[in-house]
């Protein structure tokens, strides 16, 4: 709750406009002075110049000072806040057809600002609930949060798992632990298809779930075509192509642990399919690849993850358009991806017309694609939209 002792941020003059328009982000650089004592974590208030409230929010000493939760509440109860959101994200997902499905159990139940909780993402396979700190903030909520679902979800939720992670802010190692329950079954259902996924060694919370309409849509065009998945990770293309009734496909991916998976996933759903995995440097291995594929995935790591980045990973990115397209066969459908926030969707095709026109080749769009509704994007807030795809017929 916040009182008379709760620290109050006062911006330099003129400094309120994006807040004023609700982005939940506060630089450092629009802040004049803090009156008492804020810790990373605590809940602030924030004001104008002149004093005037503009909202609360969590504090911490990045250049992201502030990750607002409230805008012009006077009566702010932080406590009151995260369970309506917690309540307010399962209503979401109801809305969106995910709570009670029985071909889809795998979903993201909290997107950070997405859903209004900077700083907390959720992401449920089955009844297994592995949740991400993102700030010291929620990190403090933690308790309110674990009581909350569990009265919001109720026998949905079976297990509580926190991941390990290192807070950005303070270069800290927290490790993961189990807040509630056990470990049961680690396996979920995508459009249909099983998956097993290890929360506690896979990497974010152990699945993109962002990519399930993606895979769906693969998976729609897949009929009598030769795969290659590059940055395969554990298999979610792979499967939805052979589903599709891919002929033959290939994982490539620089993870061993993860390709393990990918073969146990492939093997759960499809035992007799042609599948190989290859464990590689996409880079590298894209070089030598023969002109044999007509389905194509490129969904590789962030390649710009901040600033100071943005040249490198554009030359990465063109770097493996530019190979794929080269030995594409004619006719193939390449589905490739960027979860990089600082690149735009505009900036992206652009990168996709250079590297078409290096391959010798000519390209059309036949989907824009983006990650699955369950990852939702505040109008406020542009940059919670991170993943952006292309569906493109090489010619
Ligand atoms: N398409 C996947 C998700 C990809 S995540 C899915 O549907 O689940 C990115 C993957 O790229 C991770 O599995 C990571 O191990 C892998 N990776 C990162 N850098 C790589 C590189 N240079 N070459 C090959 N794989 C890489």
């Amino acid at each position: 709750m916040a009182t008379s002792k709760t620290p109050r941020i006062i911006l330099h003059p003129g400094r309120d406009a994006s807040l004023r328009r609700q982005h939940p982000w506060l630089f450092s650089g629009a802040i004049a002075k803090i009156e008492g004592a804020a810790s990373p974590g605590d809940l602030v208030s924030v004001h104008t110049a002149d004093a005037e409230l503009l909202g609360y929010g969590h504090y911490t000493t990045g250049s992201i000072a502030v990750k607002m939760l409230s805008f012009g509440d006077t009566s702010f109860s932080e406590l009151d806040y995260v369970r309506q959101s917690l309540q307010q994200a399962w209503a979401r997902r109801r809305g969106l057809g995910l709570l009670g499905n029985s071909e889809t159990n795998g979903f993201r139940l909290v997107h950070a600002e997405g859903d209004a909780l900077p700083g907390l993402v959720v992401d449920v396979f089955a009844s297994t609930y592995v949740l991400q700190f993102q700030s010291r903030g929620m990190l403090r909520l933690r308790e309110a949060i674990v009581a909350s679902l569990k009265d919001i979800c109720g026998d949905a939720l079976a297990c509580i798992y926190q991941k390990s992670f290192e807070l950005s802010e303070e270069k800290k190692e927290i490790p993961g632990e189990y807040l509630f329950g056990q470990p049961g079954e680690r396996r979920f259902l995508e459009n249909g298809l099983s998956f097993n996924v290890d929360w506690e060694h896979g990497q974010k919370t152990g699945f993109f779930l962002d990519q399930r309409d993606s895979r769906a849509l693969l998976k729609k065009y897949a009929k009598g075509r030769s795969l290659l998945n590059c940055f395969s990770y554990t298999g979610g293309f792979s499967v939805a192509a052979l589903a599709g009734g891919a002929t033959a496909v290939l994982s490539v991916d620089s993870s061993v642990s993860a390709l393990r998976l990918c073969e146990e996933n492939v093997a759960l759903n499809f035992p007799k399919a042609q599948h190989h995995c290859v464990e590689a440097d996409c880079l590298q291995y894209l070089h030598n690849i023969e002109p044999k594929y007509d389905l194509i995935v490129l969904d590789p790591p962030a390649f710009i993850k901040h600033r100071g980045a943005f040249k490198g990973g554009l030359k990465g990115y063109e770097t493996i358009n530019h190979l794929a397209m080269k030995q594409a066969l004619p006719h193939t459908l390449l589905f490739t991806f960027s979860c990089s926030q600082l690149l735009s969707r505009d900036d992206f095709q652009d990168l996709l017309a250079r590297s078409a026109m290096r391959a010798g080749r000519s390209a059309r769009v036949l989907h824009y694609l983006r990650q699955a509704p369950c990852h939702p994007v505040s109008l406020q807030h542009p940059e919670s939209e991170y993943l952006k795809g292309f569906v493109l017929e090489i010619l």
